[in-house]
């Protein structure tokens, strides 16, 4: 959440926006006019990255200034493309869209949870995996994980639903899995900046898949491939996360290739801009696969349904195979093939 008092208005985290282009006197006078509740260059030109909190030095969260800013004067093409999205999100969390629909379990098992996202948005097989065999899956608008709002001028649904999105998974009386690292990010991080308390226990999924992994270690096929990793964005709010995922790598024998869009300068994947500016989110694409291929990736890795679906042609174009993270550890258990073929 955005901190002013943590601002010493550097423009650090404009100047490395590489979608703004600013040099450090405009970066300074734009933060200025965004604290102040003003209209910016940048409101038009930000596509919802949040980068530029990962680069802040003092913790001041600039992206979540912006996304307010976004939200306030609706202006930007982003959020004009996106607002009846943003209403319908809006009408689903009040109870008034799609009804629940849960898988039950094991009574012992947790939940996984698929937030707002439909089952099929998720790799075919995910639900009848031998990863999540046992556990209630459920999904709905009521379970929505909000945080991805930000990207549709929708910043002040995380603050009005956060705790009844919480609430509604509480009522399930288990602890919660988050398939999604949004939903994750929305009990971990946004609650704890907006004072709510969430009375159940949950874990990342990647969390998850190192216990499964670790536990079914003697089944486990090394697959000894080089894979790029496409962090979503809700990945800046989750550092520890990366940890984890290099120790699922590691137990399953898959390389994390040195390349240039990884980490603190790893690139959107283009979904947020897809509708309000197609040129510029094909152009971002483009230079994330072939920096892949460059480094002598044999596969992408997605975590993200949306990542997943938008990178699909792309991917598919360049000739780079794209796997999402949970059909990785399937193929590491033995439970589907390596794609030999693209076939996306
Ligand atoms: S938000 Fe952080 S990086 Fe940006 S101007 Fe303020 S202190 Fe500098
Ligand atoms: S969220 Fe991303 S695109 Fe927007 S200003 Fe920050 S770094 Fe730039």
């Amino acid at each position: 959440m955005w901190n002013a008092l943590k601002c010493d208005f550097c423009g650090d985290c404009l100047v490395e926006c590489r979608y703004a282009g600013f040099d450090q006197d405009k970066a300074v006078q734009e933060m200025k006019l965004l604290a102040e509740g003003k209209e910016a260059d940048i409101l038009g030109l930000c596509i919802t990255c949040v980068a530029c909190t990962d680069t802040c030095p003092t913790g001041a969260d600039p992206s979540n200034l912006i996304f307010q800013m976004q939200e306030k004067i609706g202006t930007a093409p982003l959020v004009v493309n996106t607002k009846p999205v943003c209403e319908a999100l809006a009408k689903g969390l009040e109870g008034r869209g799609a009804p629940v629909e849960i898988i039950p379990g094991d009574i012992d098992q947790p939940v996984l949870s698929f937030d707002s996202f439909e089952y099929k948005q998720f790799p075919e097989g995910t639900l009848d995996s031998r990863l999540f065999k046992g556990l209630t899956k459920v999904r709905g608008p009521e379970y929505m994980s909000l945080t991805g709002c930000v990207h549709m001028g929708g910043e002040s649904l995380i603050r009005k639903y956060a705790g009844k999105v919480i609430d509604k998974l509480a009522e399930l009386g288990k602890d919660i899995v988050y398939l999604h690292n949004e939903g994750y990010a929305l009990a971990k991080v946004k609650t704890a900046e907006l004072g709510i308390s969430v009375p159940f226990k949950f874990r990342h999924l990647y969390e998850y898949l190192l216990d499964y992994l670790k536990t079914h270690r003697g089944e486990i096929t090394p697959l000894n491939k080089k894979v790029a990793y496409q962090a979503n964005c809700a990945s800046r709010w989750l550092p520890e996360q990366e940890a984890w995922l290099d120790e699922i790598f590691s137990l399953i024998k898959v390389e994390r290739p040195l390349r240039q869009y990884d980490k603190l300068n790893a690139l959107c994947c283009g979904g947020p801009i897809m509708g309000a500016n197609r040129n510029l989110a094909i152009e971002i694409q483009e230079n994330n696969i072939k920096d892949a291929l460059d480094c002598g990736a044999e596969a992408m890795i997605t975590m993200c349904p949306i990542c997943d679906a938008v990178l699909r042609r792309p991917t598919s174009k360049m000739g780079l195979p794209k796997i999402f993270i949970t059909d990785l550890c399937r193929m590491a258990l033995g439970e589907i093939p390596w794609p030999d073929k693209l076939t996306h």
